[in-house]
This record gives C-alpha cells, sequence and structure tokens, in this order.
C-alpha cells in the first residue's frame, strides 16, 4: 500500500519516504524552448527563416511532451507493480491550491496524466486506486500525532511538529496522510455523492485557507 503526493522538490513523493522525479530533468529543454522562441519572434513574417524557426520549436515541444509522457509511463507502471493499494489526492483537490508555483507545478508534471495512468493500470493489473476528493490538510497534518499546524508555506520543506517533536519531509509526511485518509475512505467506502458535488463542497470549505 501507498500514498503518493505531488511534490514540491520531486516530482512524485511516496509515503515509504522515496521521492521520484526531478523536475529539473526537464528544465534544460526548457531553457532551449525559450531561447528558439526567443528567436522566432525576431524573424521577418513570411520569411524562409521564420518557417525554419517555427519547426525548431515545434520539434523542442514534442520532445518535452515525449520525454514527460515515457518518464510518467516507467513510473505509473512501476508503481503499480509494486503496489495492491495506491491512495492518491485527485486533480480537483490540487487544482484548489489556487498558487502561483504550485499552478506551475501541477501543470508540468501533469498530475492528472499520471493519475489517470494509475486509474487504468490498477484496472489492468486488478489494483486499487483510491481517489481522494475531498480536501484534506495533508501536508499541514502530523502524521505521528495528528496535529495541524495553522499554516505551512509552500517554501518550508521540514517541519518539526510542536506537539510531538517529529521531524517531517513536508511532502514525505503529505503522502503518509494521503495513504491513511486513502485507506480510511476505501474502508467507509466513501459516502456515495458524485465526485463533482464533492469536490465543490471542498472548495467551500478550504476558501481562504490555499496553504494546505
Ligand atoms: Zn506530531
Amino acid at each position: 500500500m501507498v500514498g503518493l503526493d505531488l511534490g514540491i522538490k520531486s516530482m512524485v513523493a511516496l509515503s515509504t519516504g522515496e521521492q521520484v522525479g526531478n523536475p529539473t530533468y526537464f528544465a534544460r529543454d526548457e531553457k532551449k524552448l525559450a531561447k528558439a522562441q526567443r528567436r522566432l519572434a525576431k524573424k521577418k513574417r513570411g520569411s524562409k527563416n521564420r518557417a525554419k524557426a517555427r519547426l525548431k520549436v515545434a520539434k523542442i515541444h514534442a520532445r518535452i511532451a515525449d520525454q514527460r509522457r515515457d518518464y510518467q509511463h516507467k513510473l505509473s507502471t512501476r508503481i503499480v507493480h509494486e503496489n495492491q493499494v495506491m491512495c492518491v489526492e485527485s486533480l480537483a483537490v490540487k487544482n484548489m491550491v489556487k498558487n502561483h508555483c504550485l499552478a506551475k507545478a501541477i501543470s508540468d508534471v501533469g498530475w492528472g496524466e499520471f493519475v489517470r495512468q494509475l486509474d487504468y493500470k490498477a484496472r489492468w493489473y486488478g489494483r486499487t486506486l483510491v481517489k481522494i476528493d475531498r480536501w484534506y490538510p495533508s501536508s499541514k497534518t502530523c502524521h505521528a500525532c495528528k496535529h495541524v499546524l495553522d499554516a505551512l508555506p509552500l517554501d518550508i520543506r521540514e517541519w518539526v511538529c510542536p506537539a510531538c517533536g517529529v521531524v517531517h519531509d513536508r511532502d514525505t509526511n503529505a503522502a503518509k496522510n494521503i495513504l491513511t485518509e486513502g485507506l480510511s475512505v476505501a474502508a467507509c467506502g466513501g459516502n456515495g455523492r458524485p465526485a463533482v458535488a464533492r469536490a465543490r463542497q471542498a472548495v467551500a470549505s478550504e476558501a481562504g485557507n490555499a496553504s494546505s
């Protein structure tokens, strides 16, 4: 059984403490892309050089997309093979965190695509994917004693629980909480309402509470 969270310093944080997929893996190609785009902008309209520059931009785009897909497939296959039950937060929940940096991280990493892959691979191999689709303070809650912090700014990677003194890696702690929460959702069978309604309710309860 494993809980998975979208990491800040890594692509995915596992409840086992492992963190996989460094986002800077794609940073080099993104720099190249930005450079090619700047070059394209300077070329004269309708010129042959402009057409060439445009092709170059398209090629880099395609390469980045391919690499990302490839990486996600390898990772989702591995995780499905290694675990009987996987717990994740749904994209609806992730999108509620209206933070600019995190929003970029979510789109970079393609959390929605990753969860989609886990979903159909779990079906293929007879595994269970539990999606948590209501907001839950997974980062701010101490997995050891359940103490909930008032706030945890995004730049804080490590924190010490004021109640029990356990030192937490932000992302690993969140993944552990997602596992616990997911198992309790699975055990209770959820509340049976459609996911959309539950997500809306979560938006309402999360208002004014952006740093999960
Ligand atoms: Zn604690």
